[in-house]
């Protein structure tokens, strides 16, 4: 069920779960500001999954209520994880959906890295 994305934060969902390592997931990276694992239902060869560790809705929660060292240790680990997995020199593609028209299922900012094909234009 896509969530409305104005909702106030609550810390029973799967990614505050994950982060307070109350339920697994398949880690890739991790620092101060975030955690990356891989996404349980893969939509593309690889398919992870970057999450901050604050709590946040989602992007526009983010972006407006994280301090600016927040925001950049974010930024950056999406970064990171990208040229980790070696995903610069073929291309990747992120998005972070946001509240009910984009579909947004978890109530936890996550951006999503999908990568391994070439994943031809954005269709909507
Ligand atoms: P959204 O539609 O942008 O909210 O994406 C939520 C994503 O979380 C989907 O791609 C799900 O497959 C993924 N997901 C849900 N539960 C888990 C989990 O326990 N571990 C890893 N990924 C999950």
């Amino acid at each position: 069920m896509p969530i409305d994305a104005t909702q106030p934060y609550d810390d029973s969902n799967i990614f505050a779960r994950i982060l307070r390592g109350e339920l697994p997931c398949k880690k890739v990276y991790e620092d101060e500001h975030a955690l990356a694992f891989h996404d349980i239902n893969p939509q593309a060869p690889l398919h992870i999954l970057v999450i901050p560790r604050g709590a946040y809705v989602s992007w526009d929660d983010f972006s407006e209520r994280a301090s600016a060292e927040e925001i950049a240790g974010f930024v950056r680990a999406v970064g990171e994880v990208a040229r980790d997995q070696g995903l610069v020199a073929p291309g990747y593609r992120l998005l972070a959906n946001v509240g009910l028209d984009s579909h947004q299922e978890i109530a936890h900012l996550h951006v999503h890295i999908f990568a391994g094909q070439p994943l031809g234009p954005m269709l909507v």
